[in-house]
């Protein structure tokens, strides 16, 4: 784990497969034609300087914990879950909640400007000192060590992923860091329902934040950009490959997940174009 000096100073040295290349630290750069930017790394330059301080408005804690309730901490109690990576930590909201639930966490992210603000949350809410890693899930194995009970990747984070081939190296990495009998949980949005029939969000979970518009900006088979609008009118997108359901899950059976439960919204049964969120709680063994 590096000092918050380091992740703030240089964001995402480390993420990619090790190049140095400098990012933008506080403007998100999509180029002349953002529809064209469909690439796995470049989330690194949409998690930046204001945009990263405006996620913990947009994604409001009180109320996200709230209407997640007991979810994922009871799927972890259920199956004597002890250690948690959480693989795409953002400002830290589930890393927090993980340890104040008494498990040991481990906080990753690929955006070092993310972990710097989860490591100062975790300090201002209830003074716990996250142990942050910042690593690309694509060389997770490399850069995060141990092996773990269970591994969250929450708040639509998995839809970074461009290519199939990213998809598949990142579910192979994540199986390959759980324990024989480990569990993995992904979130997504429904992308089903926005391609098929339209975006209609009740913005009940996690976009929770009170003035802020998430909408989105553009949506075709392999895009679904999204605009965020905070109070002060600010403007930031995110570029994020629309996850079908039925592909996620195939996906993950093949690389060697046994069982997958797909709840919607946080519920067992539901109708398909119903939910905003897909949760996939998928068994190794
Ligand atoms: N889990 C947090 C939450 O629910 O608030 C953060 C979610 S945020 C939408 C997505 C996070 O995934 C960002 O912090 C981003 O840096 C991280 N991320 C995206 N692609 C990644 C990759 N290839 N490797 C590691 N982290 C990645």
């Amino acid at each position: 784990a590096k000092s918050v000096d380091d992740l703030a100073r240089n964001d995402a040295a480390d993420a990619g497969d090790g190049g140095a290349e400098a990012v933008n630290l506080q403007e998100q750069v999509f180029g002349e034609n953002p529809l064209e930017v469909r690439d796995t790394d470049h989330y690194t330059h949409e998690y930046v300087g204001g945009f990263v301080d405006k996620w913990d408005d947009l994604i409001d804690w009180k109320k996200r914990y709230e209407s997640e309730g007991t979810f994922f901490v009871d799927q972890l109690r259920a199956r004597g879950v002890k250690n948690v990576l959480d693989a795409a930590t953002g400002t830290g909201f589930h890393s927090v909640r993980l340890l104040e639930e008494g498990f040991e966490t481990v906080s990753a992210d690929g955006s070092a400007q993310m972990l710097a603000k989860a490591f100062s949350n975790g300090l201002a809410y209830g003074g716990h000192i996250l142990r942050v890693v910042n690593a690309d899930w694509r060389w997770l194995n490399r850069d995060v060590h141990g092996e773990y009970d269970a591994i969250i990747c929450l708040g639509n984070s998995f839809t970074h992923l461009f290519s199939e081939r990213d998809r598949r190296k990142t579910l192979a990495e994540f199986y390959a860091m759980l324990k024989h009998d480990g569990v993995l949980i992904i979130d997504q949005r429904n992308y089903d329902s926005i391609l098929d029939s339209g975006f209609s969000s009740k913005h009940t979970y996690y976009y929770a934040g009170d003035d802020v518009q998430a909408e989105p900006d553009h949506v075709d088979e392999g895009l679904a950009r999204f605009k965020y609008t905070f109070p002060d009118k600010s403007e930031f997108y995110l570029n994020m490959y629309p996850l079908r359901k039925n592909y996620m899950r195939r996906l993950m059976r093949e690389v060697g997940f046994q069982r997958i439960d797909t709840y919607g919204d946080f519920q067992e049964t539901y109708a398909d174009d119903e939910p905003d969120f897909f949760i996939h709680v998928a068994e190794k063994n």
